[in-house]
């Protein structure tokens, strides 16, 4: 998709500090972060965001949690834990239309979601 930030990540049009990949998925280090650990998970494919999941695109989120157990071991969070955020639309606060999911880690994340 021309002009989407992400697609240019995986595309390695823009630099970005990658932290895992696979044949289907990418996950770098949020330019912003907000936690010690903090990392987006993206498709390689283009979907803008939840509301454009379907029967045959779905399986994207199967392979983003997956990646995400296996940047977990390899950054010693499967124990402590580390929280998965995805945030769908405008009042939502997505920012970026290529569907992410934020990895937040490596401090006390407390209970509350918001
Ligand atoms: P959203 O608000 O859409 O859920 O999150 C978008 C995230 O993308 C934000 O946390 C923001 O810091 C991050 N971000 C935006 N542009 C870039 C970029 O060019 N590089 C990286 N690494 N992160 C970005
Ligand atoms: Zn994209």
């Amino acid at each position: 998709m021309s002009g989407c930030i992400f697609c240019k990540i995986r595309d390695g049009e823009i630099p970005s500090n990658r932290v895992y990949e696979d044949d289907k998925v990418l996950a770098f280090k949020d330019i912003n972060p907000v936690a010690p650990f903090h990392v987006l998970i993206i498709p390689k494919v283009h979907i803008e965001s939840v509301n454009e999941l379907n029967e045959s695109n779905v399986n994207t989120v199967a392979d983003i949690h997956l990646a995400a157990k296996k940047i977990a071991e390899e950054n010693g969070l499967k124990d402590k834990g580390y929280r998965l955020i995805n945030n769908c639309g405008s009042e939502a606060g997505q920012t970026v239309m290529h569907i992410h999911y934020h990895m937040i880690g490596g401090k006390n994340l407390g209970t509350a979601i918001i």
